[in-house]
């Protein structure tokens, strides 16, 4: 086993195991991968001229670029903080494809509930199920924060989290002082990357609420908003610290 509960890997470390090497290699049978010399040819000739001119020679361009929906990047900005739970409001049907967009990229298992919302729901307003659902992570999971967002679902019937999660509290499903960061995120305005903003802007709002000093600890916090790809992360961090 590349790992086990008492030797969890770095994902950098993990996927240079032999196990996972295996496993790319022969994933690329299905891939129609070409092979590892047609890649270098491919990486040496984007760093000449004529693929720059190419470039510069497009005319086309893509004025609405692919996007995903809000709770996405909701999802992700929550996962950012240790023990965080993300919760959707919502069918399990978003949530399922959220986790599983984010699984996949990550290759790393990536958790998040749903208020499971039905056509009762829909109709009735989705109260009984965030109050229950909170109630339910917060027992089963024991979360150090509960992040909350919406789908379009609970957006169209215009649930309100603030309410909910104050009546929530009331019934005892979560302790007064829980934290529990929360963020309409509709799918029919905005993308994931306003999802992200909105979740990091409830999450820290929550977290300094009475906190806020006027004196500085001496230290910078990069958001990056959505970026998944950790890569751009590390590079960063590298470039920041050469600043210093
Ligand atoms: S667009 Fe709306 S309904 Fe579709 S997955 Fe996203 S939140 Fe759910």
């Amino acid at each position: 086993m590349a790992q086990n509960v008492n030797n969890i890997k770095d994902h950098v470390d993990l996927f240079h195991q032999p196990e996972y090497q295996e496993l790319f290699e022969n994933k690329k049978q299905f891939e129609g991968m070409p092979d590892a010399e047609k890649v270098k040819e491919v990486a040496e000739w984007t760093k000449t001229w004529e693929y720059r001119e190419k470039n510069f020679a497009r005319e086309a361009l893509t004025i609405n670029p692919a996007k995903a929906c809000q709770p996405l990047g909701s999802l992700l900005a929550a996962v950012g903080f240790e023990g965080t739970l993300p919760f959707v409001h919502g069918s399990q049907g978003c949530v399922a494809y959220f986790r599983t967009h984010l699984t996949r990229h990550f290759k790393e298992p990536v958790s998040a509930v749903s208020s499971s919302m039905t056509e009762n729901a829909a109709v009735f307003g989705g109260l009984r199920n965030m109050v229950d659902g909170l109630a339910n992570a917060y027992a089963l999971y024991k979360p150090k924060m509960i992040a909350i967002c919406t789908t379009c679902m609970a957006e169209v019937i215009g649930d309100d989290l603030g309410a909910f999660v104050g009546n929530a509290r009331q019934d005892g499903s979560i302790p007064d002082d829980f934290p529990v960061p929360f963020a309409h995120t509709p799918s029919f305005v905005g993308s994931h990357i306003t999802g992200y903003d909105s979740m990091m802007k409830s999450i820290l709002d929550t977290l300094t609420e009475g906190k806020k000093a006027e004196t500085t600890n001496g230290k910078i916090n990069f958001i990056p908003g959505f970026e998944t790809y950790i890569g751009n992360l590390r590079e960063l961090k590298k470039s920041s610290l050469r600043l210093i």
